[in-house]
């Protein structure tokens, strides 16, 4: 099994301490490309300079999650457009809306989001979305902005079946993390993503954070890492009723055509 893992937080503190040892689990279990996520400009530097310590196995994002649109300014989009033009930098993101936790006013909010949109659509790269109870809006600045569908990605997908059936009606990917695995707030979520063109799936583990609740034996430190990726493979696999081998290949290779820079493997 050889996955990409296109969500993990790996400049997270959490990792500060056994990073190396982190990275070389998730190549024993066949996680062999990681995408870093970048959530503001000093987070996206981090996971660039991250990526360059692993070159060809370690990738990057750049852009600032909803949470931090409020300390945006007029440099923002110019940091991100410098970042954006290294190899490694793969998508414009994380970023998106976030009306369930409103750490940024959500004005503010979706007029960052709609600037990294139009960034990407400039530079021609993929995004990487975060949506959390604000997909009206969010279709709002995408159907206005309209990138190319199959450079959209909404990852860490918990919403319900009709905000599936908007993002998957338009072509949009969709990223499903080890949420699934939660016997209990994940259990919508294991109807739904048989919903999901297998063309359309990609997978992560968000990590340090979601680990999947059903791990045995569980993390002593409750940390998730991308090394548990293939466990959230076999869940979803399971969910779809498909061999897990089969969905792992073609998750990687949707992986590698959404996100070209990350080259052939
Ligand atoms: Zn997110």
């Amino acid at each position: 099994m050889e996955l990409v893992d296109i969500g993990v937080n790996l400049g997270h503190r959490s990792f500060a301490a056994d990073r190396e040892a982190v990275i070389e689990r998730a190549l024993k279990s066949g996680v062999r490309t990681m995408i870093c996520t970048g959530t503001n400009v000093r987070g996206s530097q981090e996971a660039l300079a991250l990526s360059g310590r692993r070159p060809g196995v370690l990738f990057a994002t750049a852009g600032v999650h909803p949470h931090d649109a409020a300390r945006c300014d007029n440099t923002t989009i110019a940091a991100l457009r410098s970042l954006a033009a290294r190899p490694a930098v793969v998508a414009i993101g994380e970023c998106g809306l976030d009306f369930n936790r409103d750490f940024s006013p959500r004005p503010v909010q979706v007029e960052w989001f709609r600037r990294q949109v139009a960034l990407a659509k400039e530079l021609e790269l993929p995004l990487f979305l975060h949506e959390r109870d604000a997909a009206a809006a969010f279709l709002e600045v995408l159907d206005a902005e309209r990138p190319a569908p199959e450079t959209v990605v909404v990852h860490c997908f918990t919403g319900d079946a009709p905000t599936l059936q908007q993002y998957l009606r338009r072509g949009y990917n969709i990223g499903i993390t080890g949420w699934i695995c939660d016997e209990r707030r994940g259990q919508h979520l294991r109807a739904l993503v048989k919903q999901i063109d297998r063309t359309r799936l990609l997978v992560e583990t968000d990590a340090p954070f979601l680990t999947p609740r059903d791990l045995r034996p569980k993390p002593a430190d409750g940390r998730n890492e991308p090394a548990f990726l293939p466990h959230v493979v076999h869940a979803i696999a399971a969910c779809r009723g498909e061999a897990a081998v089969e969905l792992a290949a073609a998750t990687t290779a949707n992986a590698r055509r959404v996100f070209p820079r990350l080259g052939s493997g």
